[in-house]
């Protein structure tokens, strides 16, 4: 177990600085998980949070997420926002163009998670672009089963990885991660020749936060567990603090000017 510690006043200091990029999980980092994926809410002032230190960033802010791009938009708006989805499967960038990483063939993975599910009513199961996530969350006690079924799975399937994250399994391309789609939108406007922040909740923004603290950035791990973050919050609470805090918008200038 990690020792409570909590960097909110320096990670608020990142966050104002306006020569940095940031980079931001969804699920379990801006919104609190919750039983079903379906049943995630924004908070009040978030989405407004978002857009004003996508302003403060001029437009380098990003969303890097396991949801597919299109269940993010749904999420944010009236917002839009670049966005990484299935873990760098699909990605968009600042100029509203959509990049697909090719994606081998993981059928026989959701031929399995769906007959598990059929014997197991508890389990869901989603089937994303190159990806299939297995959600226990309803029912704890099939873990080790998940795991032994959709290990051998994937072992079926060449270019195709297992993450294990909180009361979830997914099966996704090898090829793609949140670091490598970090990695790309900093090869792009806006985002190039900033400093990169990234935060995340799971084992999926590992990957990114390495990504980010190699390129002289800093690592944000939201919650307990062991991370190469070099800082870290207690909570999506405490970073939702820190975002409705931080940048305040410029006198006179509403909500409707910046979105
Ligand atoms: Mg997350």
């Amino acid at each position: 177990m990690t020792p409570p510690h909590d960097d909110s006043a320096i990670v608020a200091t990142l966050l104002a600085q306006p020569d940095r990029a940031i980079f931001l999980d969804f699920d379990g980092t801006l919104v609190d998980l919750a039983a079903t994926p379906d049943g995630v809410r924004l908070q009040p002032g978030v989405r407004e949070a978002l857009s004003r230190l996508a302003a403060h960033h001029d437009g380098a802010l990003a969303i890097v997420s396991g949801r597919p791009v299109d269940q993010i938009d749904a999420m944010l708006a009236p917002l839009v926002l670049p966005v990484a989805g299935v873990h760098g499967v699909e990605r968009r960038g600042f100029d509203g163009q959509l990049h697909v990483a090719p994606t081998p063939d993981i059928s026989p993975v959701l031929a399995r998670a769906q007959s598990l599910a059929v014997l197991h009513p508890g389990l869901l199961v989603e089937h994303k672009r190159g990806a299939v996530a297995l959600h226990y969350r309803l029912a704890p006690e099939l873990e080790q089963l998940c795991v032994r079924e959709m290990t051998a799975a994937v072992q079926a399937c060449p270019g195709v990885l297992l993450l294990h994250g909180k009361m979830v399994l997914e099966a996704k391309p090898a090829a793609s991660d949140k670091g490598g789609a970090i990695a790309a939108f900093m090869r792009e406007a806006p985002f190039a020749g900033r400093v990169p922040v990234f935060a995340g909740d799971d084992t999926t923004d590992e990957a990114g936060f390495a990504t980010v603290q190699q390129a002289g950035g800093t690592g944000v791990k939201v919650g307990a567990g062991a991370s190469v973050a070099e800082r870290r919050l207690d909570s999506p609470d405490a970073l939702r603090a820190v975002l409705l805090a931080t940048p305040q918008p410029e006198p006179g200038v509403a909500y409707d000017d910046i979105v």
